[in-house]
C-alpha cells in the first residue's frame, strides 16, 4: 500500500548520518548544535531532576501544569490573545510529535493536504499514514542567478497556489523559517495563504520549530496572528530548536481548544504524556525568556546573532571552492547550489543515483565533510529538477567551522 511504501523507503537522516560517522567525517550534515546549551538551561534540568518526589512521577496528560501556564502567557503576549493554558496547549515529544498528532487528529482517507516544497520529510510521510493526500506546491527559484542567492528569491506562485486548493483540501502545512531552505515568510505572502484558507474553510498547520532563529533582521510573523486564523491555525515549536537542547524532545502546539482537543485526544491515547522533568525545565526556561524578552540578555535574541555569525563563516568559506550558498534568512540550514563544481564523481556504485546524492556520497569519502542531499526535500516527480542542491547545518562550534575550513583551504 502507499503507507507501507512510504515507511519502508528509509530515512535520508538516517542513511547519511550512518555513511557520515562510518567515514569518521566533519559533519555539518547533523541537523543539531555540537555546543552546549547555555548553562540556564542545564542548570533548569539538573534543578528539576533533584527536586521533590513528584519531580520523578507522572503529571498532566496534555503538558505539566507549570509549562502550559508559561506558554500560554509567553504567546498570548506574541499574539495578543488571551491563550487557555489547559484548553489550547498541548505539550508533545517534540515539534515532531506536535505535527504527528495535528495531521493524525485532522487529516482523515482521501483528505488532501498542501504541503510546501521544499518540504521536512515527515509532513509527506505523516499525511500518508493518515489516509491523506500530499499535494505539492512549489517554493520555486529566481529565474535568473545573480551573485548573491538568498532564500527570500525562492517564492510561491499565488495562482499556483490557489489552484492548489480544491473541495477536498483538508489542510495546508507551512513551515516558517522553512527547512532547509531558511525561507521566512513574508507578511504578503502570510496574508495570500491565510486567505485561501479562510475562502476554502482550510486548516493550517504551522511548524515554527525555528521560530526564534531569523537573520538580516527577518522578522518572524505568527500566521494564527492574522484575523480570522487563530480559529483554523494549529502552531507547532519546539523546545529542543528554542533552548539548543534539541535531545530534550518537547515541543508543544497551541491553537483554539476546539481543534487542539482533537491533538490531545491523540496524544493521550499513544504517548499519555511527556516526561516531567523536561517539562519542568522547559518552564524555567521559558519564564526567563518571558522575563527577559527584547532584552540582550535574552537567548531568543542572543542565540540568533550568534548562528548570524557562523552563518556568514561558512557561506564564506564554502564560496571559496565554488559551493554557492543560498543565504537562509532563518533556521538551522544553509543550501548551496553546487552546479558550478566540476568534480569527477567517478564512483560505479553511486551512478545510479541523483547528483547531489553523489556529490555528498564523493564529499564524505573524497573530502571528509558530511552534508545532506536536497533533492530528498521534494517529491518524487520534482526530485530531478533539484538535483544541484546540497544542505549544511551551520549550528556548530567554532572548532568544527575551523576543521571545515581547513578542509576547504586544502581543496581550493
Ligand atoms: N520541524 C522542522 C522543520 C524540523 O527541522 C525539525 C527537526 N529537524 C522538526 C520539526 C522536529 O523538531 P523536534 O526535534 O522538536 O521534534
Amino acid at each position: 500500500t502507499p503507507r507501507t511504501k512510504e515507511l519502508t523507503k528509509g530515512n535520508i537522516w538516517l542513511e547519511f548520518t550512518q555513511l557520515a560517522a562510518e567515514n569518521k567525517v566533519v559533519n555539518l550534515g547533523d541537523g543539531f548544535p555540537d555546543f552546549p546549551p547555555p548553562s540556564f538551561v542545564k542548570e533548569a534540568l539538573c534543578t528539576a531532576v533533584s527536586g521533590g518526589s513528584g519531580m520523578h512521577q507522572y503529571t498532566r496528560i496534555p503538558g505539566h501544569r507549570p509549562l502550559v501556564k508559561i506558554l500560554a502567557k509567553f504567546f498570548g503576549r506574541i499574539l495578543g490573545l488571551e491563550i487557555d493554558p489547559m484548553q489550547d496547549v498541548l505539550i508533545t515529544v517534540g515539534a515532531s510529535e506536535a505535527l504527528f498528532c495535528a495531521v493524525q487528529a485532522l487529516i482523515a482517507k482521501g483528505d488532501e493536504v498542501i504541503i510546501m516544497e521544499p518540504f521536512n520529510n515527515c509532513y509527506k510521510s505523516m499525511t500518508v499514514m493518515a489516509g491523506g493526500k500530499p499535494v505539492y506546491v512549489p517554493l520555486k527559484p529566481p529565474n535568473v542567478k545573480g551573485p548573491l542567492l538568498s532564500s527570500a528569491d525562492w517564492v510561491l506562485c499565488p495562482e499556483e497556489l490557489a489552484r492548489k486548493f480544491t473541495s477536498n483540501t483538508k489542510a495546508i502545512i507551512i513551515n516558517n523559517p522553512n527547512n532547509p531552505l531558511g525561507k521566512v515568510f513574508h507578511r504578503e505572502e502570510l496574508q495570500m495563504i491565510a486567505d485561501l484558507c479562510i475562502k476554502h474553510d482550510v486548516l493550517c498547520i504551522s511548524d515554527e520549530s525555528y521560530e526564534w532563529l531569523t537573520y538580516d533582521g527577518a522578522q518572524h510573523i505568527k500566521i494564527a496572528s492574522f484575523p480570522g486564523m487563530w480559529e483554523r491555525t494549529v502552531t507547532i515549536g519546539s523546545g529542543g530548536k528554542s533552548f539548543s537542547a534539541t535531545g530534550w524532545k518537547l515541543g508543544w502546539a497551541i491553537g483554539a481548544g476546539h481543534i487542539l482537543k482533537h491533538l490531545q485526544n491523540i496524544h493521550q491515547n499513544s504517548i499519555y504524556h511527556c516526561p516531567t522533568p523536561t517539562q519542568e525545565a522547559l518552564a524555567v526556561c521559558f519564564q526567563r525568556e518571558y522575563n527577559m524578552f527584547g532584552t540582550e540578555e535574552s537567548y531568543f535574541r542572543q542565540l540568533p546573532k550568534q548562528l548570524q555569525t557562523k552563518r556568514q563563516r561558512l557561506a564564506n568559506c564554502m564560496s571559496s571552492v565554488g559551493l554557492q550558498p543560498i543565504m537562509p534568512e532563518g533556521g538551522y540550514f544553509m543550501m548551496m547550489d553546487i552546479s558550478n563544481m566540476k568534480v569527477d564523481l567517478y564512483d560505479p556504485d553511486t551512478k545510479d543515483e541523483l547528483h547531489d546524492c553523489r556529490f555528498v556520497k564523493w564529499l564524505i569519502k573524497e573530502k571528509g565533510l558530511g552534508t545532506i542531499p536536497v533533492s530528498e526535500f521534494f517529491s518524487l516527480e520534482q526530485r530531478a529538477h533539484f538535483q544541484n542542491y546540497i544542505s549544511v547545518c551551520f549550528v556548530k562550534d567554532d572548532s568544527t567551522l575551523d576543521a571545515v575550513e581547513d578542509i576547504l583551504k586544502q581543496w581550493s
